[in-house]
């Protein structure tokens, strides 16, 4: 079944809170009546900025580094330490592709930054790569589209992000074409449902234990906590949060990069105590002997590899044990290039932990395929908070209920898009 067109809607839905981790309904409700035609684009996007802001005006120890924050418009970015660049709004790019029975399949390569990038490289050169081609040819697709830039030295970033988001789309196609879900297509569900952990924000040990409560108020069993605070800050917020929501709710921290090997040892020792879950991206990616020698050295369990995007750049990291736990992103990965990551973690008896953070609405269906279909799934990433902003693109109601999703009978993906509520959103015309 021949791929006819494609199409890249790179879009910014403007919010003042973050999307992963806080609630603030205020706001859900603004950027709905801008679906809606109701509000010209007039919405205050400065306030989690603001917050930010504040830490400028008192500079602190941000695991190694102290936090300078830049204000870039529409993005921001804390100069003195080696964190992201983050957009004020949820941007991403969603994917189309059409094929020659008419049947149409949903993508999303995510675009936490400067969603036009991931578009243009899709109109520019996947796009030809992948027309006239097969959807069932979709693993070759995804071989010949990686293949195609490796020599120029194009193996991970934007360029993968944008076959992964084509790669998606005809997964969704496949499923709908053959009316089954996804994850049947891709070799049938390990489970009826898939449990899920809601991300929290704040900066305050009450703040945090609040959205803490909060989250297991609505049926969550799991949270974790994203802090970037001192590793004094982290710890006294880490007790708080396990006083506050007892000894049977999982908690784990994600603390983005933020510490060197031995500190991360020493926060590890500590939050051990607390008996946490995992300890996410506790430091430089790249030092793989650091990541090692933190793994070995404490009995709470690493979790990462949010950024790495193939089973080439996963080889090293398995091979030497560098983690614990290995959390590939589906719309980095595909669910292609997701689902080999998956099999060779397995081979090392490695739990996988898909990571969603700022994703969309189409890369949370795809990622609940993936963990349908994965045998050493363990548990995947949620917003409660965001999902309401996420999935305004969508023509029928799909969410969490107490913590969970369950496998429905819907085909493909299990999500349809409004296109006309898609448009709206677009940071320029599709490409
Ligand atoms: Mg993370």
């Amino acid at each position: 079944m021949k791929i006819v067109n494609i199409e890249a809607f790179p879009i910014r839905v403007k919010s003042d809170f973050d999307i992963g981790r806080k609630a603030d309904t205020k706001n859900i409700n603004t950027a709905m009546l801008e679906v809606k035609g109701l509000e010209k684009t007039k919405v205050n996007s400065t306030k989690k900025y603001n917050q930010v802001e504040k830490r400028n005006l008192e500079p602190k120890s941000l695991g190694n580094y102290e936090t300078y924050i830049k204000d870039m418009g529409e993005y921001y970015v804390d100069e003195g330490s080696a964190t992201s660049i983050y957009s004020k709004s949820h941007e991403t790019t969603v994917v189309k592709i059409e094929t020659e029975t008419g049947i149409i399949g949903w993508g999303e390569a995510q675009s936490p930054v400067s969603p036009n990038t991931t578009a243009t490289i899709i109109k520019d050169i996947v796009e030809p790569l992948t027309i006239g081609k097969d959807i069932y040819d979709v693993e070759s697709i995804w071989h010949n589209n990686y293949s195609s830039k490796r020599e120029r030295g194009h193996y991970t970033g934007f360029y993968i992000d944008a076959i992964c988001g084509v790669d998606i789309a005809i997964w969704d196609a496949i499923g709908k074409s053959l009316n089954m879900p996804t994850c049947k297509a891709m070799g049938g569900a390990h489970r009826k449902s898939v449990a899920l952990y809601n991300g929290i924000g704040g900066t305050e040990p009450e703040e945090v234990a609040d959205q803490a409560e909060w989250s297991v108020s609505k049926g969550y069993k799991f949270v974790k906590m994203h802090l970037k605070e001192s590793l004094e800050k982290d710890i006294e917020i880490a007790r708080k949060v396990r006083e506050r929501v007892g000894d049977s709710i999982g908690i784990m921290i994600d603390v983005h990069m933020g510490f060197d090997t031995f500190n991360v040892i020493k926060l590890g020792k500590e939050l051990e105590k607390l008996n946490l879950l995992w300890i996410e991206s506790p430091s430089d990616p790249t030092d793989i002997p650091g990541l090692c020698e933190i793994s070995r050295s404490l009995d709470i369990p690493i979790a990462n590899g949010e950024w790495t995007r193939t089973k080439y750049e996963m080889r090293e990291i398995f091979e030497k044990r560098a983690y614990d736990i290995s959390m590939p992103d589906i719309a980095r990965t595909g669910l292609t290039g997701g689902k080999q990551i998956a099999s060779i973690a397995q081979l090392y008896n490695i739990p996988v932990s898909p990571h969603v953070g700022g994703g969309g609405i189409v890369s949370v269906a795809a990622t609940l395929q993936f963990s349908l279909n994965t045998p050493n799934f363990l548990i995947m990433e949620h917003s409660e908070q965001g999902h309401a902003v996420k999935a305004m693109i969508l023509s029928e109601k799909f969410e969490a209920k107490n913590g969970e999703f369950k496998l429905s009978e819907k085909p493909g993906l299990g999500i349809e898009i409004d296109e006309d509520k898609l448009r709206k959103f677009q940071v320029s015309p599709s490409l």
